[in-house]
């Protein structure tokens, strides 16, 4: 890698005895694509694989996207990130797209769409570059460990849960690749008979309580507000007690299916980014309230580690480009396009 360019090796002085003398920085020459389907919009972006954009692209997508309109916006899309690769001579060499609900078996039950037919369709429209799919949460979780600086530094086997549109889970283990994983849709638990609607089609799901929509109701400020403030979205406003307390509650339901989903799938640590993360530390303490009435045992902090670490909301496609960053340099920074082989010892 370090003959293609992908990688570059500095050494530099140690302060502390114990601390790395080498550190690998990935070339800023490579340009990847990051494609996300999230926060009701189709995101394209272009970057490097530091994770810096140079290129974004987002068109408003309806939660209920169908595959048809998905097809149309991603073709539009496509069209103009290749005519401004094209009139800049970049090369992509890696594309990843994350979609939620993305990597069930059973097929994806949110965008209910025909794969065979998706796949089809991006080898039709993005023909020359090699494309990962992969869950949303995956993609996020990808994008919080391994974005430098700022990635989290917890270690082990822990939950990492993303509140932010959607509301969803992954297990990390830092022996396994994080592409391996599956995405737990914890968003989509069931906390209350005839609750509240959720765009899956049932009612009273977690989503529909703790998601960024829900937030955006309950503090009176669009969708569309929240995401372009970002994560300074909660300074932004002023939260009346009523609506204080009512997202109070919200992170309790949030800490209820939380401990919930650890009794089917124990962990020692839940790592949390999204909305929670800008909230007070006093009010954060419902979602332990809530995981102490679910969680087999009780909550306390010796039996559960809890972190909050950036909530990264509205920067999409951030996670899908490191996520793309990821893929391209996990794959050894080949070439995978069948008509440029790279032989393995060239790069070795
Ligand atoms: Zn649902």
């Amino acid at each position: 890698m370090r003959k293609e360019n992908i990688v570059a090796e500095t050494r530099r002085q140690t302060s502390h005895a114990g601390a790395p003398t080498a550190l690998v920085t990935l070339s800023k020459d490579i340009a990847v694509l990051g494609i996300e389907l999230s926060n009701s919009r189709l995101s394209f972006g272009v970057g490097d694989l530091n994770g810096t954009l140079d290129y974004v692209e987002r068109m408003p997508a309806s939660p209920q996207l169908s595959q048809q309109e998905f097809e149309q916006l991603f073709s539009d899309s496509a069209a103009a990130v290749r005519e401004w690769t094209t009139a800049r001579g970049i090369a992509l060499r890696h594309a990843a797209m994350s979609i939620p609900g993305y990597g069930r078996e059973a097929g994806n039950p949110i965008y209910p769409w025909d794969m065979e037919r998706m796949h089809v369709f991006l080898d039709r429209v993005l023909p020359d570059v090699p494309l990962t799919l992969t869950n949303s949460v995956i993609a996020q979780a990808a994008f919080h460990r391994y974005s430098q600086p700022g990635g989290y530094s917890i270690s082990g086997d822990h939950l990492f849960l993303f509140v932010g549109h959607g509301v969803a889970g992954v297990i990390v283990n830092d022996t396994a690749p994080i592409d391996a994983f599956q995405a737990f849709e914890i968003g989509h638990m069931v906390i209350e008979r005839d609750g509240l609607p959720c765009r899956c089609g049932h009612k009273g799901c977690v989503e529909a309580y703790t998601s960024l929509r829900a937030v955006s109701q309950i503090i009176g400020i669009s969708d569309a507000d929240i995401l372009t403030r970002g994560d300074h979205f909660m300074e932004a406003v002023s939260v009346d007690p009523v609506a204080r307390a009512t997202l109070r509650e919200r992170q309790f339901l949030l800490g209820l299916a939380l401990g919930n989903a650890l009794n089917l799938h124990p962990v020692p640590k839940v790592v949390v980014s999204g909305w929670p993360s800008l909230m007070p530390e006093g009010d954060r303490a419902a979602i332990a309230e809530g995981l102490n009435q679910s969680l087999l045992g009780g909550y306390s902090r010796e039996r559960l580690g809890l972190s909050f670490i950036e909530s990264s909301i509205g920067n999409d496609p951030k996670a899908a480009l490191h996520y793309a960053a990821y893929c391209f340099v996990r794959s050894g920074g080949l070439d995978e396009r069948p008509d440029q082989p790279v032989a393995m010892e060239e790069i070795a």
